[in-house]
């Protein structure tokens, strides 16, 4: 597909990269290492500089052709290379513009359109949908289907969709959405009073770890308020370019916790985070919005943020594991988060912190990508397992959702079975053991 995409066209649209982000770029190369793809490929057009080269050509009059859609989605928008370049290029930013301006031109076959319509419109905003959803995908697991299919050596038979189906979370009933409105008063002297933005997909399938989340907040004198308008924070729709639709659901959400006189708005998802904080940029021509913006994303924090900047709670019992710790890309290098986890690991008795080399390197969960990309983040995945098997730890613990699905595809299929916890999910383990 060859797009007419003249300057002044470019402009009249006023979609793709600054220009201005566009020109930080000095073509140094030093973030080439940092980039899975390339690590992978050894391609130029599939590493950062190569990319930003085709956004120039494109913004300097060039085609939107198959060959630039195709480098543009094989990026993980991890953000490694943000973290690496020592000249400051917004490129998270930038790959965002580039999939926006993709996506208003590009026509898709009737049925992808139906899909993702469906998905974004209709699903991820809709608490309704996502518990029907929920509830099927909790018969078709709970009644032993699932075990069958995979005991058949059927999803060998099907290839890549096999692959994509072993990634399916489980769903965890009861649903945190029976949680959404409610206060949790904090334990012993209130110090804080925060609001938990619980996530879309993560109210059937992490409804554990969001219940955690919450008691361990307790646990720190946190009230916890779990306001009832949240919705999702748009961070898929931004990640695949709907950026109109990402601004509905921020303005939401925005509404849902603006007045309530918070401390803080805490995620314990790192993906989600990372877009909560960027509101203001999201909602920048929004006279309406922008100033709300500013002081939302202000408030928001990430879980493990928010733990290690206040006096911990050291009242745990002991964890005798080996843990290790796998960056989430989108808190290491979208929110610059680097010690806080790890902070938080070594304050919790008994257990012993081992280092796995490249953890700042992309597992290749990134949103969606292990389904739309699924050969090269299974190829990115089995390197990371590597490096996890490396540390012979017995868990794996990360910060993000997505990426222990992720990892808990990698354990099982090219590691040693290692468990996969979220960080907060451990803090609340040592915290039982001495309730
Ligand atoms: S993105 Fe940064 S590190 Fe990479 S080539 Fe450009 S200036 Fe160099
Ligand atoms: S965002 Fe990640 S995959 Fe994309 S160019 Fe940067 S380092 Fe590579």
């Amino acid at each position: 597909m060859a797009e007419s995409n003249t300057v002044e066209e470019r402009a009249e649209r006023s979609t793709g990269p600054a220009q201005a982000d566009l020109d930080k770029c000095v073509h140094c190369g030093l973030c080439l290492n940092a980039c899975p793809t390339y690590r992978e490929l050894g391609v130029e057009m599939d590493s950062p500089r190569g990319r930003i080269q085709q956004m120039i050509q494109v913004s300097n009059g060039g085609p939107i052709d198959a060959d630039y859609i195709q480098h543009m989605e094989l990026c993980l928008a991890c953000r490694g290379c943000e973290t690496a370049c020592p000249s400051g290029v917004p490129y998270g930013r930038m790959i965002e513009a580039a999939r926006a301006e993709i996506e208003a031109q590009r026509e898709r076959p009737w049925t992808t359109r139906l899909a993702r319509r469906f998905i974004f419109n209709r699903l991820l905003p809709s608490r309704v949908m996502l518990e029907i959803a929920g509830a099927g995908l909790y018969l078709y697991q709970a009644c032993g289907l699932q075990k069958v299919v995979r005991a058949t050596g059927v999803l060998g038979l099907l290839g890549k969709f096999g692959r994509i189906e072993a990634l399916a979370p489980t769903v965890e009933v009861p649903f945190f959405f029976s949680q959404i409105g409610k206060t949790f008063p904090a334990e012993g002297e209130r110090l804080h009073r925060v609001a938990f933005l619980a996530g879309c997909i993560a109210n059937l399938t992490f409804c554990r770890l969001n219940e955690a989340t919450v008691r361990v907040l307790q646990k720190n004198g946190c009230e916890v308020v779990i306001p009832g308008e949240q919705n999702c924070c748009g961070a898929l729709h931004v990640h695949s370019g709907l950026k109109e639709e990402a601004r509905a659901l921020a303005r939401n959400n925005i509404d849902a916790v603006l007045d309530g006189e918070f401390d803080a708005v805490i995620t314990n998802a790192a993906g989600c985070g990372s877009t909560l904080k960027e509101y203001h940029e999201l909602l920048a021509d929004d006279p309406e919005y922008r100033e709300k913006a500013e002081q939302f994303s202000l408030k928001m924090k990430d879980i493990n943020e928010f733990l290690a900047s206040i006096e911990l709670n050291p009242n745990m019992g002991r964890l005798e594991y080996t843990v290790t710790y796998q960056d989430s890309c989108h808190l290491l290098h979208g929110q610059k988060i680097k010690a806080a986890p790890r902070k938080l690991l070594h304050a919790i008795p008994g257990l012993t912190f081992r280092e796995m080399p490249n953890a700042d390197v992309c597992c290749g969960s990134a949103g969606i990508y292990n389904i739309v990309q699924n050969d090269m983040a299974m190829q990115i995945l089995e390197h990371k397992m590597t490096s996890v098997n490396v540390t012979k730890a017995h868990v794996v613990a990360t910060a993000n959702p997505g990426c222990m699905l992720q990892l808990e595809a990698g354990a099982r299929l090219y590691g040693t079975g290692q468990r996969v916890a979220h960080v907060v999910q451990l803090l609340d383990e040592a915290y039982q053991l001495k309730a």
